[in-house]
């Protein structure tokens, strides 16, 4: 039994990932087929495991694809050369990236069309860096740590700066300042490439943290903000744990300790709840340090998808109220975890 729980708001899913989910939801509503997913549809195990007792296939390349697949796209992005081969092998299409994602992909091609080099702040091979790095593979540079801004050699003059969205704001923070230093002219988008769900879900655990002796961030390791939120407290001096399932909290020793909980975008607060039951705090102690209100539409296509069927389906019953269209109507007030439960 632990002492104090804080239980931190913001936590868990942002509006990319409530957007991906409910939309592959609609897929396998929609069609009887197999959905062939390029990528984890959002980074986290007990979400990509539901979906594949269902009828979804994720796939690496497209060369898993047979002709005429019905395809979705991940949340994280997929590069225009990606994207065409898909495009020529299916049937129907549609990318459910994140419009953050989509935001830095424009950067990339507005940089690289204005003849700048980029150098791109990311983690080598996660599927959002495989993403943008093909956006414009000839003049853009990974870069993981400070060290490496020495590896590359590029002229001073027409250099820009993206980065991937969800990376700890301690590790932005240095590389950025090193290529200010180096670059004096560097070019930058006016707003940060780190998403609103990444830093609010940074600076909440920063807050809550002179509360707590621990923190417990609930999300799978394929998840980079997951590992963000880790490495945060870390950085603080402090502990923390990541947990996947409520059974790896067993081997952690936190009788009579004050934890904080939090979840990485992309888990669903049931692992969170069932957390928490299982560490039986004394007190649970709510602490919301930001309000969230974003909401990312689902994909053009597919709400397209969506009402030519239902506006086809109320011309043959007219007598029928049919829940496709007033269910796409009303997608704000349906969550995604809603969404899962219906699966
Ligand atoms: S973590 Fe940020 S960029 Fe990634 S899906 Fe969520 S809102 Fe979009």
């Amino acid at each position: 039994m632990v002492n104090n729980l804080y239980l931190v708001t913001p936590r868990g899913f942002c509006a990319g990932v409530e957007m991906a989910i409910k939309a592959l939801t609609w897929m396998l509503k929609i069609y009887d087929e197999t959905i062939y997913c390029y990528h984890e549809i959002v980074h986290n195990d007990w979400i990509v495991e539901r979906f594949k007792t269902k009828n979804i296939e994720f796939i690496e390349s497209s060369e898993e694809l047979p002709k005429n697949a019905i395809v979705m796209l991940s949340a994280h992005g997929t590069s225009p050369k990606t994207e065409n081969e898909f495009n020529s092998l299916s049937s129907v299409q549609v990318n459910a990236v994140c419009p953050l994602v989509t935001k830095v992909h424009h950067e990339a091609k507005k940089f690289s069309e204005a003849g700048q080099q980029i150098i791109y702040v990311g983690h080598k091979n996660h599927d959002e860096a495989l993403g943008a790095l093909g956006v414009a593979p000839d003049s853009m540079f990974l870069v993981e740590k400070e060290d490496d801004l020495e590896e590359i050699n590029i002229s001073s003059d027409n250099v820009a700066l993206l980065a991937q969205t969800t990376l700890a704001m301690s590790e932005w923070t240095p590389i950025m300042e090193s290529a200010q230093k180096k670059y004096p002219n560097l070019n930058m988008p006016r707003k940060s490439d780190l998403c609103y769900a990444t830093t609010n879900r940074q600076e909440a655990v920063i807050n809550v943290s002179s509360k707590v002796d621990v923190v417990l961030v609930v999300g799978s390791d394929t998840s980079s903000n997951t590992k963000a939120l880790v490495s945060t407290i870390k950085n603080l001096g402090k502990e923390s744990f990541r947990v996947n399932t409520t059974e790896e909290i067993d081997n952690l020793d936190l009788k009579d300790k004050n934890v904080a909980v939090t979840a990485g975008a992309s888990a669903p607060d049931h692992i969170v709840q069932e957390i928490i039951n299982k560490l039986q705090p004394n007190e649970t102690i709510y602490f919301e340090n930001t309000n969230e209100t974003e909401y990312f539409p689902l994909p053009k296509e597919l709400r397209s998808n969506i009402t030519t069927i239902s506006n086809f389906l109320l011309e043959l019953f007219p007598e029928n109220k049919v829940e496709p269209v007033r269910s796409v109507n009303k997608d704000k007030q349906w969550s995604a975890t809603e969404a899962l439960a219906s699966l």
